[in-house]
């Protein structure tokens, strides 16, 4: 088997026979099989000939081929799991956190027969999903069941993107998807270049896994919240649920996410190893879809996925400011975990019909704006959120582009915005600190360059987007072990991972550091 790279398509001839043809022309023979896809992307550089843009694995006889950059020899990447550990484990395995890094963890491990018992602070996510829905149309926050916290994590309710820019982890990268395919994703997202599943698929697919997890012998605790950790001579002993119930355990997997900041402060407070991490805060912004679809694809729009665009600026203040998160045909949606502060992120459903594209436009902060110790960018984190709140009056601030500029609250009517939750009208001035706010405004002004009407007056800005990344970072070892012996720290929480693939790939190398030094 061969692997054949750069087969270019125009997208109207996207069709079998069109395909080995260009393949057949690459490696001179006609008789082969096309075993796979590999990878397959949109190249819109030229709007005059958008082409799909094809990897692929073919069966053929070796003997007359050629090997260059784009033939290469092929070998199938061996993504299973085996058990060579010989340590014994003293207890059960104990994951704190049901998201994408403690779901794949505990996925891969109950299925090689360990022992894992899986503390979540939610709900499961059928109990989670009417929650959410009743902070959205009632603002009634539960602070434990909500857009960050249950069963399938901060990712459920998202667009439920599956790129990552980690590197040289193409195994694991594959192994996230088969998975996410093996419990009813659709399988296109192991071969697409910008993979998604939206949340109403997500949604399915946590349940599926969970089942799973069961069946294998796991055991799942909801509205289970970490509250304490005991060690002696640095090295775990206990742990406390919901201030009450104490587990004696040597080993415990820390998977909470960047929004626990409860639990932060509580491994704080018991001297576990932290430090501040940069991040980066902002506004979501709305565009009709068909705007960037027209600026990204011209006229080939119609025949192509509605649009993305990644967006990048450095402001005069010397600050980075970028698109996040884009969504196309999605909502924005209110994501707050706390009673009194407000935060907001972007989701859609897997069909991305909303018809209105958002993005999070972020500018990066770091010590120089928030002070030097580890719990400051929380407190930065937070401030913002509590004037979000304050300037929404309970509700998600909106404002469109005209009035954020002139500093004035919006008066003409919004009508049916893409947004999950209730919002307000109000003046996202006052959130920010002024020299953010210039940031913003330039980068929005400037991205106009790169799409025409980016920066329309009536385009519609709402805050604040806070949780873009981990506002820590705790001290760990190759093994994500922390300062504490057997108290391990994966996922976005750890200040290490961000994103549903990057955080699941942190469980699978959790549950590959147990198999490969522990027996089952
Ligand atoms: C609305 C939204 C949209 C997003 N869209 C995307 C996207 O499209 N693509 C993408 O790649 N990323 C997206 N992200 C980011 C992505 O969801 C996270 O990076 C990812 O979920 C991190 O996985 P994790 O397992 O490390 O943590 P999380 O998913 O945050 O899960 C942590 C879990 O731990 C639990 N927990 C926390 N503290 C405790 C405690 N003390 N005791 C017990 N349980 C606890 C929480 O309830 C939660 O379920 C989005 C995030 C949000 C909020």
């Amino acid at each position: 088997m061969i692997r054949v790279r750069q087969i270019k398509i125009p997208i109207l001839n996207d069709n079998e026979k069109y395909l080995k043809n260009e393949i057949s022309k690459k490696v001179k023979t006609n008789s082969f099989e096309v075993v796979k896809i590999l990878h397959k992307s949109i190249d819109a550089r030229n709007k005059e000939n958008i082409l799909y843009v094809y990897d692929l694995v073919i069966d053929v006889n070796e003997k007359n081929i050629k090997y260059n950059d784009n033939i290469l020899k092929y070998e199938d990447i061996n993504n299973k799991f085996a058990i060579t550990g010989k340590n014994k484990l003293n207890s059960s395995i104990n994951i704190i956190g049901l998201g994408p890094a403690g779901l794949f963890c505990g996925y891969v491990l109950t299925k090689l027969g360990y022992k894992v018992n899986i503390f979540e602070r939610g709900k499961c996510v059928e109990e989670r999903k009417i929650d959410v829905e009743n902070f959205w149309n009632n603002n009634k926050l539960n602070i434990n069941s909500n857009v960050v916290f249950g069963e399938g994590g901060a990712g459920t309710f998202s667009d439920g993107k599956l790129n990552t820019n980690i590197k040289g982890n193409d195994d694991y990268i594959n192994k996230v998807l088969s998975i996410f395919v093996e419990n009813g994703a659709n399988k296109e997202i192991i071969y697409m270049n910008k993979p998604h599943l939206g949340t109403d698929a997500l949604f399915e697919i946590v349940k599926n896994m969970r089942n799973k997890i069961k069946e294998n012998g796991g055991n799942i605790y909801y509205n289970s919240v970490l509250t304490n950790i005991y060690f002696e001579n640095n090295k775990l002993t206990k742990f406390e649920i919901n201030n009450k119930d104490i587990y004696n355990a040597d080993f415990l997997i820390l998977a909470i996410g960047h929004s626990a900041k409860d639990t932060f402060k509580m491994l704080y407070d018991n001297n576990i190893k932290m430090t501040s991490k940069p991040f980066a805060v902002g506004v979501r912004i709305m565009h009709d879809q068909k705007l960037i679809n027209e600026n990204q694809y011209g006229k080939f729009s119609k025949y192509l996925p509605n649009a993305e665009y990644k967006l990048t600026y450095s402001s005069k203040n010397k600050k980075g400011v970028y698109s996040f998160c884009m969504c196309p045909g999605g909502y924005v949606v209110n994501s707050s975990s706390e009673e009194g502060y407000l935060n907001i992120n972007g989701m859609s459903y897997s069909l991305r019909n909303s018809g209105v594209a958002n993005s999070a436009i972020i500018v990066s902060v770091n010590e120089k704006d928030y002070g030097m110790k580890p719990l400051d960018g929380i407190k930065f984190q937070e401030d913002l959120e509590r004037k979000a709140y304050n300037a929404g009056k309970g509700f998600i601030p909106v404002q469109t582009y005209k009035d954020f500029k002139n500093n004035q609250i919006t008066k003409t009517s919004l009508n049916e915005l893409k947004i999950k939750g209730k919002y307000n009208y109000a003046n996202l001035n006052d959130i920010f600190p002024k020299y953010i706010c210039d940031d913003l405004k330039e980068a929005i002004d400037y991205f106009n360059n790169k799409i025409k009407g980016f920066n329309h007056e009536d385009v519609v800005l709402a805050a604040v987007e806070s949780r873009t990344s981990c506002p820590v970072k705790f001290l760990r070892d190759e093994n994500m072990q922390s300062n504490i012996s057997g108290l391990f720290v994966i996922g976005e929480g750890s200040g290490y991972a961000g994103g549903i693939t990057t955080s699941a790939i942190e469980g699978l190398k959790m549950a590959k550091y147990i198999t490969d030094n522990y027996k089952n």
